[in-house]
């Protein structure tokens, strides 16, 4: 009887243990399915990135001998009706910690057995699964240094799995053939307007793609990541995360080839700041895991009171990178346009959001949802708690980033601004984060200027907050 495997966030061959795991059972054929679930499925620019990922992953199957089967509707309808029709010994999946993702795996494993069939689930898409680093008593980590400490003192996680070498591809089976559907007909891509022109030239998702670039990155970039990570003037990261979103490559992969791979790296500050990082994708992972209320509520309840602005020409001038603060707008312009955006400039154009115009977290992580490759429930949601205050280990909401000392600081010499306003391409970088103190024969024209004043922002912000009892 074939077993199926359940590809979701794991788009790959190579460190695939639900894979292989299928292909040791004893021969049996294995059969890949793909359900694309409206209710679990990713929005805007990720869903591009997930065509790509999908047709990638189709083409890697076909070679070893494989097909990846596609299906659309409720997972937890279709799941168990095609284990049925296929007469399937076993489904096989690797577990996603989100609470939607949890939900639905529930209930299907619970379908499957209730029909006799297997479920089995691997640990696959984190270094770390969220209930292993526990305290000395037992309880969930809320501050990231002690979570990273206790993770580090459980030594480095499992080394990868290879690719199957081969996989014993089943037929599609008689009842599967009206359920299929090609991957175009998921209509993941923008039709009219066609806004991915930006993304194509961009990315290329997929396993070998994303192979590549950790070599590349490892090899060749990791050296200085430690300070210039935080210069998005400078090709210095890894640009991993949709990959990693997708699953294109496992968190261990990356973790053995950067402490592997990395020429000289190991052990230096670059490398371990690189590791640190890859860390907190986990440790937003296992916040999410114990408290799945945080997807859309305040941490701390004493934002619930905060009185923020609900202002539909501030929003869309944020959103569409013409707020006169150079800083901000390039930032946003460049997500637009690759579906990516620096993480230091990711920081700045939040706190700007929240702070200087004084919006709900939630609006920005649902534009965020919306425009980024890499947009993920865990990173997104806790990122935006984290810069807005009201996160379980956030910054201080009284922290505002100054936009043109941020510029300033980490773009010195306007490269990074220069390349995404290219309104203020001629100006020097004296003024490029602060062009309204040009003399009229500088001045940018088409260039706005700036919404809201910065200390008009950042007073009224702080008094909002001061406002809330508990503000600390
Ligand atoms: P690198 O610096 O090369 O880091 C390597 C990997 O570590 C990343 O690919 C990522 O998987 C992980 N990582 C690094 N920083 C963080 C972090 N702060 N939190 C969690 N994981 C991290 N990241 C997402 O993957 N999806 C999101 O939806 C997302 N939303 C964010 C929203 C806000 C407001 C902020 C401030 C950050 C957000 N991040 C998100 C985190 C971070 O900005 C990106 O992971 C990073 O910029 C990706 O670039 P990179 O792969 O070159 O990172």
């Amino acid at each position: 009887a074939p077993v199926i495997v359940w590809f979701r966030d794991d788009l790959r061959l190579a460190d695939h243990p639900a894979l292989s795991h299928a292909v040791a059972s004893s021969g049996a054929p294995v059969l890949c399915l793909f359900v694309h679930d409206p209710r679990t499925a990713p929005s805007g620019a990720a869903q591009w990135w997930l065509h790509g990922g999908l047709c990638a992953l189709r083409d890697d199957l076909s070679r070893m001998g494989a097909t990846l089967h596609v299906v659309r509707g409720d997972a937890t309808v279709l799941v168990p009706r095609l284990a049925q029709q296929a007469h399937a010994a076993q489904v096989v999946w690797n577990r996603r910690y989100d609470p939607q993702g949890r939900e639905t795996d529930t209930t299907i494993k619970a379908a499957l057995k209730q029909d006799g069939v297997a479920a089995r689930s691997f640990a696959a898409s984190v270094m770390h699964e969220p209930w292993t680093v526990r305290t000395r008593a037992g309880d969930a980590f809320r501050v990231y240094t002690a979570w990273w400490r206790a993770a580090r003192a459980m030594g480095d996680p499992p080394p990868p799995l290879p690719a199957p070498g081969q996989i014993a591809g089943a037929g599609t089976p008689d009842g599967w053939r009206a359920e299929c559907v090609g991957i175009d007909a998921l209509g993941l891509l923008p039709v009219a307007p066609d806004w991915a022109a930006g993304l194509r030239a961009t990315w290329h998702p997929g396993e070998a793609a994303a192979r590549a670039r950790l070599h590349e990155f490892v090899h060749d970039d990791m050296a200085g990541y430690a300070t210039a990570r935080d210069r998005p003037d400078l090709p210095a990261t890894s640009l991993l995360s949709p990959a990693l979103h997708f699953g294109h490559v496992s968190p261990r992969q990356v973790w053995h080839a950067a402490v592997c791979d990395g020429d000289g790296a190991a052990g230096t500050e670059d490398h371990a700041k690189f590791l640190a990082e890859l860390g907190w994708r986990d440790f937003a992972v296992s916040l999410l895991y114990e408290q799945p209320e945080l997807v859309r509520s305040n941490f701390r309840t004493e934002f619930d009171a905060m009185p923020w602005r609900d202002d539909a020409r501030d929003l869309r001038a944020w959103q569409q990178g013409r707020t006169g603060y150079p800083i901000v707008d390039a930032g946003m312009r460049q997500l637009w346009q690759t579906g990516w955006m620096h993480n230091r400039v990711r920081m700045i154009v939040a706190s700007f959001l929240t702070k200087h115009l004084l919006m709900d977290w939630r609006v920005g992580e649902g534009w965020f949802r919306d425009t980024l490759v890499d947009a993920d429930i865990a990173s997104n949601v806790v990122n935006w708690q984290w810069v807005a205050g009201c996160g379980v280990d956030a910054a201080p909401y009284f922290r505002v980033f100054n936009p043109v000392l941020q510029g300033k600081k980490f773009d010195p010499d306007g490269t990074y601004v220069r390349r995404w306003v290219p309104e203020l391409a001629h100006l020097p970088a004296s003024r490029i984060h602060c062009p309204w103190t040009c003399g009229p024969a500088e001045a940018p024209r088409g260039y706005p200027a700036p919404i809201v004043g910065l200390d008009e922002g950042r007073a009224r912000a702080l008094s909002a907050w001061r406002g809330l009892s508990g503000a600390t």
